[in-house]
């Protein structure tokens, strides 16, 4: 297992105020874009498409992040979604 991740310090824990967050690329292998499609799971029970649930790892946002800190997952906080949204855009123009 790769421990690869990367850290961000534009951002802060809203738990314990910890700088900097850690975050990677979802590592749930059934996770597509933040999403899981059941059927890849069990294939017995669900056709392709049924049933696609949000990711519990990064709470259906692609990316996990995580306060290295206090443990917490943060992937689905609302105010640093945005956060990292705008980083995200900013690193894709690099
Ligand atoms: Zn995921
Ligand atoms: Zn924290």
């Amino acid at each position: 297992m790769s421990e690869d991740y990367e850290v961000d310090y534009e951002v802060n824990c809203p738990y314990c105020g910890h700088t900097p967050l850690h975050n990677r690329f979802c590592a749930n292998l059934f996770c597509d874009e933040g999403f899981i499609d059941e059927s890849e799971d069990d294939p017995i029970n669900f056709i392709p498409g049924e049933l696609v649930i949000p990711c519990p790892d990064c709470k259906g946002t692609g990316v996990e992040w995580w306060c290295p800190k206090c443990g917490r997952n943060l992937s689905d906080n609302k105010r640093l979604r945005q956060q990292f949204k705008e980083l995200r855009k900013l690193q894709d123009f690099d």
